[in-house]
């Protein structure tokens, strides 16, 4: 089991990641009624077909980064959920204790080095 300073070191960095990442979410994508869920906004630029081939490649790449973005929220809000049910920190694979070295660089990491 971890100790429990470590989980309230890594349960900051987790709330603080979340934050940051709704903030980048919010940015370019508007909450839906699910929670932790986005929905991609389009940039209405004109009706030029120049204007509609920009807007069109502008919301493919802001639909990748949101998918992105949004995976790791919900990673992140995974990790928080099993902090709380007291079942973090072991890989979700082989149920080995996660190397504290790992969930400090990555404190909503899933699995272990070696899975
Ligand atoms: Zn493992």
């Amino acid at each position: 089991m971890l100790e429990q300073e470590i989980l309230d070191e890594l349960n900051g960095a987790l709330v603080e990641e979340k934050k940051r990442l709704e903030d980048d979410l919010e940015r370019i994508a508007n909450p839906t009624e699910t929670p932790g869920d986005y929905e991609t906004r389009f940039e209405d630029l004109g009706t030029d077909s120049d204007e509609n081939a920009t807007e069109v490649e502008d919301y493919a790449d802001k639909l990748a980064v949101e998918n992105d973005l949004e995976k790791q929220l919900k990673d992140v809000n995974d990790a928080l959920e099993r902090i709380e049910k007291g079942t973090y920190g072991f890989c979700e694979n082989c149920q080995q204790e996660i190397d504290i070295e790992r969930l400090r660089a990555y404190p909503a990491a899933r699995t272990c080095i070696k899975c």
